[in-house]
């Protein structure tokens, strides 16, 4: 059994909550690793350090902070393999996907060398005679982050290189079902040069997140969970004073055509929706047809694919699909397929005889003929199990999805430039695919949801994160040398000049 330990000041420390956690290897349901839970006591040291190192570091230029950032690209390139095992230790899924989500990490690390560049700010000369006017981006403070465990590494790699790139000082509060990969991210942190302090990382469960939430000291938070979970960080974060950005549920629609490469769509739902056994916030969950002759078409085409899923542990060879988190969320995905069949929707593809084996295994399953009032529709199963909807038009199907609580990611299938021109302008969802099934944001862009999938409003990552952990300050200045008016009583605009 190994034992985990928290990162505080750059020191291993043994956590002082009541809960201990274990850590499971899902693909065979047994305890591999144990973390002693960081207590609020634990969190609150964790802030007073990345408070504490707060003035030195944001006083280090943004040079010397992406020579950082430079030394970290070059070791998670050297670690990457080291990396994904972790990650798919603890989580399940394949080797082949933990290495991507380390490489879609490593690119915001990637970004964030270009520091310098993107804190550049704006001048305007002569406002008025004689006076200039000009942006700083400054760090906001210490800020935070709080993960899911569904992304170990790419989720805390959007927050933390973004923040600390920027001047502030951090403190991650990694998954309590994942946690290998951030601790051994955040070593390799320090042998990138970065200060003790700076990046301060623990592991614990509401306790932890609530000294986040109401320490005074703590300026911004990044979240990505669920949406109840995600909701209750950004309204008591908030009411609190400090930043916050909730990244949070989703049920992604990938809407098909009549004209659409068949074979193309069916490729790319396979690998959207079983992929990481549908446990991707940016997974497709709904597949709606339009036309009945697609759905049946595309169905015929699905259904083998589906049952030819080969599903094991993360390094037996061509595995495509690991098992899921948990006892409980196999649990909570098998009572979600009785609930679609008890609903009346049609099980076209059971996977239900996986479960026989050790570990968390579900199978892919394929509901078709399902309604939006049923619960597999209106839910995040956030499990391998695909709904399908037969629509008769475009209009029927693109109301289906801007009507859906939800709007994290969608995509359209077709190969009618007018008919995915219009879905791109009038679907109400931040990330948007046109034949493509997940379309998720690389590095220079900014990941985010709309309605009921992001809180607070503020994208992740690129331009959009640099904003987030920094404050604007805008400084008009005039040297004595300048034009002298005497008293000014009004308000002056340049065109007074
Ligand atoms: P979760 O909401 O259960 O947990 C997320 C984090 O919140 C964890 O660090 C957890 O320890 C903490 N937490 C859990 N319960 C809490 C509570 N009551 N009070 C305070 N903190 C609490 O989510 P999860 O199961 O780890 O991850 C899956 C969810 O994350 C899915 O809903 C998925 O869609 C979502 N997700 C969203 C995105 C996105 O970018 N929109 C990305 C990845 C995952």
């Amino acid at each position: 059994m190994i034992t985990l330990q928290h990162i505080i000041d750059g020191d291993n420390v043994t956590g002082t909550s009541e809960t201990l956690f274990d850590i499971y290897d899902p693909s065979t349901g047994k305890i591999t690793k144990q973390i002693q839970g960081a207590s609020a006591n634990d969190v609150q040291k964790a802030i007073k350090v990345a408070n504490e190192k707060l003035a030195s570091w944001s006083q280090v230029t943004a040079s010397k902070r992406a020579q950082i950032m430079f030394n970290y690209r070059d070791l998670i390139i050297k670690h990457t393999d080291e990396l994904a095992k972790l990650i798919s230790q603890d989580h399940g899924k394949t080797f082949a996907d933990a290495k991507g989500e380390v490489g879609r990490g490593l690119e915001v690390v990637e970004y964030c060398t270009a520091i310098n560049n993107h804190l550049k700010s704006d001048f305007s000369a002569d406002v008025s005679t004689g006076i200039d006017s000009y942006n700083l981006r400054q760090p906001i403070g210490v800020c935070a982050g709080i993960v899911p465990f569904n992304f170990p590494a790419m989720v805390p790699m959007w927050m933390y290189p973004v923040a600390i790139a920027c001047g502030n000082t951090f403190v991650l509060k990694l998954s309590e079902k994942v946690p290998s990969c951030g601790l051994r991210l955040t070593e390799l942190m320090h042998e990138a040069g970065l200060p003790n302090g700076v990046l301060n990382t623990v592991v614990g469960d509401k306790e932890a997140v609530d000294e986040i939430l109401t320490n005074d000291a703590v300026r911004a938070i990044s979240f990505v969970g669920s949406t109840p979970v995600g909701e209750y960080i950004y309204h008591k974060g908030s009411s609190h004073n400090k930043r916050v950005q909730a990244l949070c549920g989703a049920k992604n629609h990938m809407i098909v055509m009549p004209d659409a490469d068949l074979e193309q769509s069916s490729d790319a739902i396979i690998g959207a929706a079983y992929g990481s056994a549908g446990e991707r916030c940016m997974a497709i969950s709904v597949v709606v047809a339009v036309g009945d002759e697609t759905a049946e078409d595309l169905i015929q085409s699905l259904m083998p694919k589906i049952k030819s899923l080969k599903i094991g542990a993360y390094n037996e060879p061509e595995v495509e699909m690991g098992p899921v988190i948990s006892k409980q969320s196999q649990e909570k995905i098998l009572s979600y397929i009785e609930a679609g069949i008890n609903e009346g929707a049609e099980l076209r593809v059971d996977g239900r005889s996986e479960t026989k084996r050790d570990g968390f295994f579900v199978g892919g399953c394929l509901f078709d003929n399902v309604t939006s009032n049923m619960s597999i529709y209106t839910d995040e199963i956030f499990g391998p199990v695909l709904s399908v909807l037969r629509v008769s038009s475009y209009d029927e199907a693109l109301t289906l999805v801007n009507d859906h609580e939800f709007g994290n990611g969608t995509a359209i299938f077709t190969r009618d430039g007018d008919t995915a021109r219009h879905f791109t302008s009038h679907v109400k969802v931040g990330m948007v695919g046109v034949n493509i099934p997940i379309p998720v944001p690389v590095a220079m862009h900014s990941f985010g949801g709309w309605k009921r999938s992001l809180f607070g409003g503020s994208s992740i990552h690129g331009m959009e994160g640099v904003r987030f952990y920094t404050q604007l300050k805008t400084i008009t200045s005039r040297w004595p040398s300048g034009i002298r008016k005497g008293a000014q009583f009004h308000f002056e605009s340049g065109k007074d000049a």
